[in-house]
């Protein structure tokens, strides 16, 4: 099936096309159909199926479509962290570029003025994490009262993160004739009676996600500093036989950084991330598919939908927030029964977020001590990461939660 086949609109087509997708993931192919219907849906999909763009292809079609009469905000995606937040965003940026549905997110820790303005403007699509969204709705500056679509993104790590109530309170400003859209990787039966309260006669889908080759992936770890980084990974590329090599940086100055580090040692090497051109960013990816790129350097983001069957190597240069992402990365290699290696490396600022991705993964990554250029702090000392129960790393990526499954 392509995207052909699910009667998209050709701004979205052509923003899909400029994305590189031309195949529906297999909870896009479901969903799709049932949200352009106006169905609420039931979705069990864990981060990495595609179901943002399940989701957000959809809704931007369905905003197109209904050029609506009503202003305000029409669509509300309610997500439980800042970094879901954004990459949500982020995809209703890409998905959407050629239409002019306008979106915003907004999400604690920062100032609010931004978002504010932001708001005030007026936006069709606010994706929000729930602390923040109550907190600009009780200062009036949001009005739900004008809601089409209410998407409840990741509801068991909503759970997880204590924000039932929270939810609760959103549940309360939202209108009762809406679409709602839920999503969550289990559906635990504490998680099923939120559904319950939110969705009417909704669509189920669920996805088993692909197995992958995960635990074919040779992973290895480097305790190292911030600045010796560049260092470390020229000596890396300059030692090991490494063909080809996806480079994973937090930020988009990083990855143009790394690249002119890169090419000061006479390492070819370039950047893909946002604010390189269409055009840039296509020429960097054929050269790296075709072999006259040796290393590709991207955010997470630019590297969506790289899909590359023989790459031999994939560099965690920053660790990265959300550890499922980490899981998302090392998966770029060992594809296609091909082996795979991931290194990683991880600062003295990054210790909390190897924890969370040793939690996730159910393993300690195996740790290279010898190499020239050693963390200056100490790294902790090798305990067992806090696990329930060890699983092979496949399983872990998709069902971290299985024991919640029903
Ligand atoms: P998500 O589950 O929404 O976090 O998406 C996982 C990754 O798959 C992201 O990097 C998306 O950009 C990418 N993706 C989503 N849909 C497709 C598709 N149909 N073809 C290729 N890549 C996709």
């Amino acid at each position: 099936m392509s995207f052909k086949n699910l009667n998209l609109i050709e701004p979205v087509m052509k923003a899909l096309t400029a994305e590189g997708y031309t195949i529906p993931t297999p909870i896009q192919q479901q969903a799709i159909p049932y949200i352009l219907e106006g169905r609420d849906l039931q979705g069990c999909a864990q981060t990495g199926t595609g179901k943002t763009a399940a989701f957000a292809i959809p809704i931007i079609q369905l905003l197109q479509q209904h050029k609506q009469q009503r202003s305000g905000i029409k669509v509300l995606v309610l997500t439980p962290t800042r970094e879901l937040a954004i990459q949500i965003d982020e995809s209703f940026a890409a998905y959407g570029r050629f239409t002019p549905v306008r979106h915003t997110v907004i999400f604690g820790g920062v100032s609010q003025l931004h978002q504010t303005n932001a708001l005030r403007k007026g936006v069709d699509v606010l994706i929000a994490t729930p602390g923040r969204l109550l907190d600009l709705i009780g200062q009036g500056y949001i009005d739900l009262r004008s809601l089409g679509i209410f998407v409840l993104d990741e509801a068991d790590r909503m759970l997880d993160m204590g924000f039932i109530h929270d939810v609760k309170k959103v549940m309360t400003h939202l209108p009762a004739k809406r679409q709602t859209l839920f999503f969550s990787a289990t559906m635990a039966p504490e998680i099923q009676k939120l559904a319950n309260a939110l969705l009417v006669h909704p669509a189920k889908v669920e996805v088993t996600p692909p197995s992958t080759t995960v635990e074919k992936i040779e992973q290895s770890l480097y305790h190292t500093n911030k600045n010796d980084k560049p260092g470390l990974l020229i000596h890396l590329l300059e030692q090991e036989d490494i063909r080809n090599a996806l480079v994973f940086t937090r930020t988009k100055h990083g990855a143009d950084k790394v690249v002119k580090l890169l090419l000061r040692a006479n390492i070819q090497a370039a950047a893909i991330h946002g604010n390189k051109s269409q055009n840039a960013r296509q020429a960097a990816l054929n050269n790296f598919k075709n072999g006259n790129l040796r290393i590709l350097v991207a955010t997470d983001i630019a590297a969506r939908g790289i899909d590359i069957d023989e790459l031999t190597h994939v560099f965690n240069y920053d660790l990265p927030d959300v550890p499922e992402t980490y899981v998302h990365r090392i998966g770029r290699t060992g594809r296609a029964g091909n082996a795979g290696t991931a290194i990683a490396f991880c600062d003295s600022e990054e210790r909390d977020e190897l924890r969370a991705i040793e939690r996730l993964i159910g393993i300690k990554v195996p740790v290279i001590e010898a190499h020239p250029f050693p963390s200056l702090v100490s790294p902790p000392s090798p305990k067992p990461p806090v696990t329930e129960k060890k699983r092979p790393v496949n399983q872990q990526r998709y069902k971290p939660k299985a024991r919640m499954m029903r």
